[in-house]
Formats: C-alpha cells, sequence, structure tokens
C-alpha cells in the first residue's frame, strides 16, 4: 500500500515542481523533493524522545530546574509568548514549545527539537546584549521546528521509503529511537538556515520586538574573531550574507530595526542564571 502512497506523493511533487508551487509561504525553496514523510504528530513524537534522552543525559545537559529558577523560566517564555502570538508561526497550537535552560556559560547555543520543545543555553544568553537579540535567535530556532526542517532532511536522509513505513505503522520498530537519537546533532542545511533567519524576522516583524535580533548575535559572533567556533554555528552553517540578508528582510517589511526592549530587565535576567 505504501508504494502506491509514494508514487503518488512522488507525482503530486513534480506537479507542485513544475507549476513553480512547492515554495515555502516565504518564497524560500529548500527541498528538492518538497515533501515530509513525517506527519505533524510524528514530529512532536520525535521531539517528545529527544526530550527524554536530554532528560537522562544530565551531564551532558545540565537543565536548570523550575524549582528556584522561576523567575528565569517566566522571562523566557515571555519571549516565546510574543513569538508564538505574533499570528506568523504556522504550528503555535501543533506543537508544545516546552522551553529548558541549559545551565552552561561555556556553551554558545540554542537549539530546537522537532515538535518545538526549545533549549537554550546560559553561555547563549550571557553573549547577548538585549532581550531584542535573544528574541532574534529564539526566533531563528522557533522556525527550524516551525518549518520541520529536521523530519525534512530526515526524509532525505532515510529515504521515503523507510520513514513511509514508520507513519503507516509497518516499520522499523527501532528506526524512531535511532531518528530521534539523531537529532540532537543534526546539522542544518545552508538553506535551512536562510529559511529561520528569514522566518526569525517575520515572526519578530508582528511583536513589539525589533526584528533584525538575529543579525546582531551573528555580528556579534564575527566580531568575537576565529579561534573558537562556537557550537552553534557548528550546527547551524553560516550561509552567506547572513546579516545583510536578515536586514534586507526586515527593510522590505518596514519593521523596527533599532533600539532595544527592557534593557535593565536583561541585565537582571542574566545574572539570576
Ligand atoms: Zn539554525
Amino acid at each position: 500500500m505504501f508504494k502506491k502512497l509514494k508514487a503518488l506523493f512522488l507525482a503530486g511533487s513534480l506537479i507542485l515542481t513544475f507549476n513553480g508551487c512547492s515554495k515555502d509561504d516565504d518564497g524560500i525553496e529548500c527541498e528538492l523533493i518538497p515533501f515530509n514523510a513525517f506527519t505533524v504528530s510524528q514530529d512532536r513524537e520525535l521531539g517528545m524522545q529527544v526530550e527524554a534522552q536530554i532528560a537522562a543525559a544530565p551531564i551532558e545537559y545540565p537543565i536548570m530546574p523550575e524549582q528556584g529558577n522561576e523567575a528565569a523560566y517566566a522571562y523566557l517564555r515571555n519571549i516565546r509568548d510574543k513569538i508564538l502570538n505574533s499570528g506568523n508561526v504556522k504550528n503555535k497550537d501543533n506543537f508544545e514549545w516546552k522551553l529548558y535552560l541549559i545551565k552552561d556559560d561555556n556553551t554558545l547555543n540554542a537549539f530546537c527539537t522537532p515538535g518545538g520543545y526549545i533549549y537554550v543555553y546560559t553561555g547563549l544568553i550571557k553573549f547577548l546584549d538585549t532581550e531584542d537579540d535573544l528574541a532574534g535567535v529564539i526566533g531563528h530556532e522557533i522556525a527550524h521546528a516551525d518549518k520541520r526542517h529536521s523530519s525534512k532532511s530526515m526524509t532525505t536522509q532515510y529515504g521515503v521509503d523507510a520513514v513511509l513505513k514508520i507513519v503507516l505503522g509497518n516499520g522499523d520498530p527501532n528506526l524512531l529511537t535511532q531518528i530521534a537519537s539523531q537529532l540532537g546533532t543534526l546539522k542544518y542545511s545552508r538553506c535551512h538556515e536562510t529559511e529561520a533567519d528569514a522566518a526569525s524576522v517575520d515572526y519578530l516583524s508582528g511583536t513589539s520586538y525589533r526584528c533584525n535580533g538575529a543579525a546582531t548575535f551573528f555580528e556579534k559572533l564575527k566580531s568575537m574573531g576565529g579561534a573558537n567556533t562556537p557550537t552553534f554555528l557548528s550546527t547551524h552553517p553560516s550561509p552567506d550574507n547572513r546579516v545583510e540578508d536578515i536586514n534586507k528582510r526586515a527593510a522590505d517589511k518596514g519593521c523596527r530595526t533599532t533600539g532595544s526592549t527592557s534593557d535593565p530587565g536583561y541585565q537582571t535576567f542574566k545574572n539570576s542564571l
């Protein structure tokens, strides 16, 4: 049965390609086969599996408990909620959008699993200067989940056949677990990076934040110089002209690109970590 389905899907994708309709809403085309064999609920299931794996590895991922860090979590959730309520996050109501702080001041990174489990390292928060900058990076991470980049990449990596078997419930029962275990170290493609950068601007344009916070982050990274590549750049490869592209999209949208939100609040937040 799945062969028939696959044929249908492939035929569908070709038609889409020839019609030029395969581009996402944001006008950026990343996939040769614009098709994700995972369902939205399987993205959620994958995310739950990764969440469990991370929770079981406290040495590698020292998660700050909610208890005793209520104010820090509330601060972060406020940023998340402004982005989710921007009206521009397609899977706002489909995914979990659960937040975790990882206590590691030396790691400059954030990541988001399929299904919307967002992990932010204290090293990233302390590196940034304003809430707007952090909103830019969180917007970028939310975009990877919202645009379903990981499951699209997995569809390409494992092939439509293997993934469709899982979708239809007759696949290798270990494969989903195996896939979940790789997601933490999955490297995004440059095209997915471009798409996440653009989405960050689109999301923030519907909030009170400056909408090019992601660009400020990359500018600051660049100014650090080359010796140590921050973890963020090893899992999020840097496309060319990233800062220019973000600023151009912001200019095209006519959204705010200067000033910052609640700097005293951000300092207090940083000091509490
Ligand atoms: Zn990225």
